[in-house]
């Protein structure tokens, strides 16, 4: 009997990509379907425009991982409810696990008044219009010259460091619940945006919030130290912070676009050793053009899994071959058990958790737990594999679904990086799906 195993991975993020190289390593074969028409995920589309060495690196593993004879590649394919296929049509297909590595496309709003007035975004989206994702990348963002960045991560840096660096707008206002301590951001990253920190700002702003620092026990001081730089914002971009500040409602000019983001102020309190955000009642104004949110992102719902509080439900349980307790498995609260032959991964797993090594690390676990669920499982002879990605493709052919295998991505690049050395810049992409098909047609035509 083979041991070999057909799986499904839905995503090929970097976490559905090493994922990937675990199953292959164990022998088995990969249909690896992507929602966009590259691989990469928020490598791709995510990581800043100007990191070429670490874009480049992750790319040049990625392909070699792709290259594989044992993984099949389709791209340009969005697996979920209402799409060319749903999680219950690749069950009914009979492969031996299906991995779900699609990252986290929902987007999560604060629910606030306002929320939806032309020039208020998610934080995701204008990552993907920079990085040049369809559809996106042809998306208009109404941004004016003063922005509201809320949430104090590393996304927070990234948009700060377009705006002030590539958009060369006047002002991003960082608003944060807590205090400077609490940022969530790395300070390496912080240095990409550091020039155009507003000193004066901040030192006022440090004095502002001092009593409710000190009344949790923090040391402003310490704090002025760590956080007021010397020197002016360079060419008079500035990047200031409004600290302890919980944003209430978005106000609308008589345009209805961005006229100011209201918000209340916090003091914090400690809670089991942690500060809390706690509102005053007390309201300030910040006078914006456009707001944007960094709050971190959930999952699709639309992928037809158990969902709860921007979440899948994964199995409580510790499973064979799982060495922690996190469990890569969807879990159904109702029947009380745990979803047969699914696997979840990465950001599907941990909804904007960590850099691309902790996606990585975090699939490779769960491969472990995959591949102990195959030995239980009968195998398929390389016919009946090959069988069933036929009939895979009969599927989509019936939908009309215009896929992209790998030896199109092949063509794809080599157009991209042909056009790349014309413009004399490291890397181009081409920003609609229309034309990355019309791309890709015509070098298959020309051979
Ligand atoms: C703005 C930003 C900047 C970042 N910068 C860095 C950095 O500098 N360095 C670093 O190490 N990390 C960085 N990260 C983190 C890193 O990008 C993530 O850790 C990693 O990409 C998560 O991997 P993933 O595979 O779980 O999800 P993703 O990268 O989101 O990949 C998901 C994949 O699934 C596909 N997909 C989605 N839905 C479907 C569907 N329904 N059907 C089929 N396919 C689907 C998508 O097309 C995508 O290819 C950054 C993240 C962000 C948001």
């Amino acid at each position: 009997m083979s041991e070999q195993h057909l799986v499904v991975v839905v995503g090929a993020g970097p976490a559905g990509i090493y994922g990937t190289r675990k199953l292959t390593e164990a022998g088995h074969r990969v249909v690896l379907l992507n929602r966009d028409i590259k691989p990469g995920g928020l490598a791709e589309y995510g990581i800043f425009v100007d990191k070429e060495k670490m874009k480049t690196g992750l790319r040049k593993q990625f392909k070699r991982i792709l290259a594989d004879p044992k993984v099949f590649y389709l791209g340009h394919v969005k697996v979920g409810q209402n799409q060319a296929v749903t999680l219950n049509d690749l069950k009914s297909m009979g492969f031996g696990a299906i991995v779900v590595t699609a990252g986290a496309q929902g987007t999560k709003k604060l629910g606030i008044e306002g929320e939806d007035t032309v020039g208020v975004y998610h934080a995701k989206d204008v990552v993907y219009h920079y990085n040049s994702l369809p559809p996106f990348s042809e998306q208009t963002f109404e941004i004016g010259r003063r922005v509201a960045i809320i949430g104090m991560g590393n996304v927070m840096v990234d948009i700060a460091n377009w705006l002030l660096n590539l958009k060369k707008i006047d002002q991003v206002v960082v608003v944060a619940r807590r205090g400077p301590l609490e940022k969530a951001y790395d300070d390496n990253e912080f240095e990409y945006v550091e020039q155009y920190l507003d000193n004066v700002d901040m030192k006022q702003e440090i004095e502002r919030i001092a009593p409710q620092l000190t009344a949790v026990e923090q040391n402003v001081g310490e704090i002025m130290q760590k956080f007021v730089k010397q020197g002016e914002p360079a060419e008079g971009r500035r990047l200031t912070f409004r600290y302890l500040c919980s944003p209430t409602k978005v106000i609308a000019n008589d345009q209805g676009r961005v006229a100011a983001l209201e918000a209340e102020e916090n003091v914090m309190i400690l809670q089991d050793g942690k500060t809390v955000a706690k509102g005053t009642g007390k309201s300030r104004r910040i006078d914006v053009d456009c707001v944007i949110y960094a709050i971190g992102d959930q999952v699709d719902a639309s992928l037809g899994l158990p969902f709860s509080r921007g979440a899948f439900v994964t199995n409580p349980e510790k499973l064979p071959g799982d060495p922690n307790p996190a469990a890569y498995q969807p879990y159904d609260p109702e029947a009380k058990k745990a979803l047969d032959a699914i696997f979840v991964a990465g950001w599907s797993r941990n909804a904007s958790v960590g850099l691309v090594g902790v996606a990585k690390q975090d699939a490779e676990r769960g491969m472990r737990v995959v591949n102990e669920y195959l030995k239980e499982k009968p195998g398929l002879s390389s016919g009946e594999m090959e069988a069933k990605i036929e009939a895979l493709m009969d599927a989509f052919k019936k939908k009309n679904a215009s896929i992209v295998t790998k030896e199109d991505i092949e063509l794809l690049e080599s157009a991209e990086q042909e056009e790349a050395r014309a413009r004399k810049t490291w890397d181009f992409k081409y920003t609609n799906d229309q034309k990355m098909l019309e791309v890709i047609a015509a070098r298959k035509a020309a051979r």
